[in-house]
């Protein structure tokens, strides 16, 4: 039945002169997503972007694609028809024939945009020589201006589209408009939605994650991989850097108090996102911190942990419930691998009371045990790629 989707765009509208670059960047994207499909066209008409394809079975799993794609608030799958009167009767009878096999349909309204004002037929005209069409074919149906059990929209661009379905999507900015994040993704709940929330404001982003091999088994690598890319479906390809930060960890608890080993590996692993971040030019970091949650997630340690770098941390779940998270984690389909119970290096090696006051001074007067640069060089040289 349909032969292209239309897609309407989001905030970005209200983007002004840089409308333009937003709306590059969602055609990139919205293509990045649609090449593997043969004989698909990409192209605007008139304030809407359009996807065409004569195969119908793609028509449907390109939708499924589009509806994760950021900048987006709505899709339809559309007909679309020259801007020929007669045409356009005659495939406004087909996609009532076809809405009407699928449901019960009593009463309906045909609402025209005519964004074209060329086209000769104004809006309210069209509206009533279609109603006329589809009463004059079906029996037992009614016009309800108010509540109709169906509504068919004619729009007239350039060519005209024909659709019943509004498909709400979900919002925010096209991925990449906003700067680049290093996201550090642990196998938890919490960072994979962190990394899809800064994504939808615009932010491309890359991963690290830290292992603590063979502490930590060969499955929860998987496990993050696998999380990675449930967050690419949204996120565009993730560059993921996994590092081994198990010499870190063993010089921690062979020289520092118990208690202050959670800040003091989070301050490591801040030391080595910001090179990783240098070397790839990237703006922020992203963490899935949120306030509260555990003994170690205080503002006193908040405050610990910015001291050590020089980028900002966005922290998008940092006022959020757990509930709220949860349900988030499930939308994107993170949820049933978070909660697979491999071990995560912070679990090992997690003191049984963590301080939840630090103080700078002490913090940095337990680093002095440590031998800092080298354990920083000695991870980052263990660092693997992948990209997902
Ligand atoms: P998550 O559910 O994301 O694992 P959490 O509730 O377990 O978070 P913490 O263990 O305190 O909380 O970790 C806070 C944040 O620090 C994580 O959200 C993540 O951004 C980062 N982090 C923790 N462990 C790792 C790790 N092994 N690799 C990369 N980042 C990590
Ligand atoms: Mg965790």
């Amino acid at each position: 039945m349909y032969n292209i989707i239309s897609i309407s765009l989001g905030e970005i509208v209200l983007k002004g002169k840089n409308r333009g670059y937003f709306e590059r960047k969602l055609m990139e994207q919205i293509k990045a997503v649609t090449n593997k499909f043969e004989g698909v066209k990409v192209f605007r008409d008139q304030g809407k972007i359009f996807v065409e394809s004569n195969n119908e079975k793609d028509i449907s799993e390109i939708l499924e694609k589009i509806k994760k794609i950021f900048g987006i608030v709505q899709i339809s799958p559309c007909i679309k028809v020259e801007k020929d009167i007669e045409i356009i009767k005659e495939k406004t009878i087909d996609i009532f024939k076809h809405i009407k096999s699928k449901q019960n349909v009593h009463t309906f309204k045909v609402a025209t945009n005519r964004t074209d004002k060329r086209f000769p037929i104004k809006s309210m005209e069209l509206n009533s020589l279609l109603g006329g069409i589809i009463l004059k074919n079906f029996d037992d149906i009614k016009v309800d201006v108010h509540n109709p059990d169906v509504l068919i929209y004619v729009d007239i661009k350039s060519d005209c589209y024909i659709y019943s379905e509004k498909i709400k999507t979900l919002g925010g900015l096209p991925v990449g408009t906003n700067g680049k994040g290093l996201l550090l993704l642990s196998g938890g709940i919490d960072s994979p939605v962190a990394g899809y929330l800064m994504a939808k404001r615009g932010v491309e982003v890359q991963a690290i994650y830290y292992h603590t091999y063979p502490f930590t088994s060969e499955r929860t690598d998987e496990k993050v991989k696998k999380l990675a890319e449930k967050i690419s479906e949204y996120c565009g390809k993730i560059k993921l850097h996994s590092i081994n930060i198990l010499d870190v960890y063993k010089s921690i608890k062979s020289n520092c108090s118990e208690k202050e080993s959670t800040i003091l590996a989070r301050r490591f692993m801040m030391r080595i996102a910001e090179k990783v971040a240098a070397e790839n030019d990237i703006d922020v970091l992203i963490t899935g911190e949120n306030l509260g949650q555990v003994a170690s997630q205080t503002v006193k340690s908040i405050s610990v942990i910015n001291e050590i770098t020089g980028l900002p941390i966005l922290r998008p779940l940092i006022g959020m419930d757990k509930t709220e998270i949860i349900e988030i984690a499930k939308q994107i389909d993170t949820y049933e691998t978070s909660i697979l119970p491999y071990d995560d290096c912070c679990s090992i090696f997690s003191p049984k009371h963590p301080v939840t006051r630090p103080k700078l001074n002490d913090i940095r007067k337990s680093e002095e045990y440590l031998n800092i640069d080298k354990l920083v060089s000695n991870a980052y040289s263990t660092m693997k790629i992948e990209i997902l």
